[in-house]
């Protein structure tokens, strides 16, 4: 690593500007203490002085003598403020770099973070893309192209860009400041009607039954952002679920908090894929989820409900189904 390489890296660059303001702080310091003890020094010695030291005719010799004593005083006190200075200077170097240590950790980890997320990324738009790329290749390829072919094409199409549409939106989600929301009195009971009625349509397909059973109760929150986290664990209850299951919502109101449970009778999860599901990008079972999910919808779930006040948990049996609970504070 040659010198400049080494001036550019950021800890060196930190450790250099914390040392440089502890060596003007002590140089300015230093400077201060020397001039005002030189003055001292320099006072030329009065009546008093004499007396204490017993001279009583002060002749030239006793001056020249205090005068001296006066300059050794303060070549010595230079001397020992240089001192002070140079061990400062080691001393601070070492102290400058632990700080800058410190500074930079969190801000190293946000940015491993910010780069695996951007690879990560990349490579889930890697897959619809290429995707895109090869059917259109293959069907130009081709001399003559029958209808059925064309339409198959155009499917496949469709489909990769719906998932690279899905990804963008999750990956906008993601980006996006949380910004401070209002809250306003809603009616949970219209909140789960109109996030079952978005998912309504994938439970159909799937011959997947809905239920909810929720008394009417007012809680403070923000409708939308209430609606489109129940979307995402209901749209997850029901891709995990075997076809003709089902999957019910709870609404259980508590002393502190209201409960908004999604119970499903699916896949379920291990304990080992628990502890990581809340994770970007983390699916349990790519093999099973990759045509649906690219492991973004729990992550954007947490943020939403942060923005809510609220916590998301999960409790989950393998094969036997997983519940995931939202608690709203009251
Ligand atoms: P994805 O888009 O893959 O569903 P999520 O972030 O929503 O991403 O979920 C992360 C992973 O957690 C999923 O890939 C899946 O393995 C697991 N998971 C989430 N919800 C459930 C559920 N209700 N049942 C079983 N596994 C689930």
């Amino acid at each position: 690593m040659n010198i400049k390489h080494y001036l550019r890296s950021p800890i060196v660059r930190l450790s250099l500007s914390y040392l440089t303001i502890i060596m003007i702080m002590s140089i300015g310091f230093s400077c201060v203490f020397f001039l005002t003890s030189a003055r001292e020094l320099d006072k030329p010695a009065g009546p008093e002085y004499y007396s204490t030291v017993g001279v009583r005719d002060p002749d030239h010799e006793v001056d020249q003598w205090l005068r001296e004593r006066a300059a050794s005083g303060r070549a010595s006190l230079a001397m020992n403020l240089a001192l002070v200075n140079v061990i400062t200077l080691i001393l601070g170097s070492g102290v400058s770099y632990l700080l800058a240590r410190r500074t930079l950790r969190p801000i190293e980890a946000t940015m491993k973070i910010q780069e695996r997320f951007i690879a990560d990324a990349s490579h889930e738009l890697r897959t619809p893309l290429t995707s895109l790329l090869l059917t259109n290749e293959v069907a130009l390829r081709k001399k003559r192209i029958t209808d059925s072919d064309a339409r198959a094409h155009i499917e496949q199409n469709v489909r990769d860009l719906q998932q690279l549409t899905k990804l963008s939106n999750e990956l906008l989600d993601l980006a996006s400041v949380s910004q401070p929301v209002t809250f306003t009195d809603v009616q949970v009971q219209d909140v789960i009607a109109s996030s079952m009625a978005q998912v309504q349509p994938q439970a159909d397909v799937r011959k997947i039954t809905l239920t909810s059973s929720a008394d009417p109760y007012i809680v403070k929150t923000h409708s939308e952002k209430l609606t489109k986290l129940l979307v995402i664990l209901l749209d997850n209850a029901i891709k995990y679920s075997d076809d003709g299951g089902s999957v019910a919502i709870h609404c259980i109101v508590r002393d502190k908090d209201v409960q908004l449970q999604i119970v499903d009778q699916g896949i379920g999860m291990s304990k080992q894929a628990m502890e990581h599901i809340f994770e970007r990008f983390y699916r349990a079972d790519p093999s099973r989820t990759t045509a649906n999910g690219h492991g973004l919808g729990l992550s954007i779930a947490v943020k939403l409900a942060g923005e809510l006040q609220a916590t998301l948990s999960a409790t989950s049996r393998l094969h036997k189904g997983s519940t995931f609970t939202v608690s709203i504070p009251r």
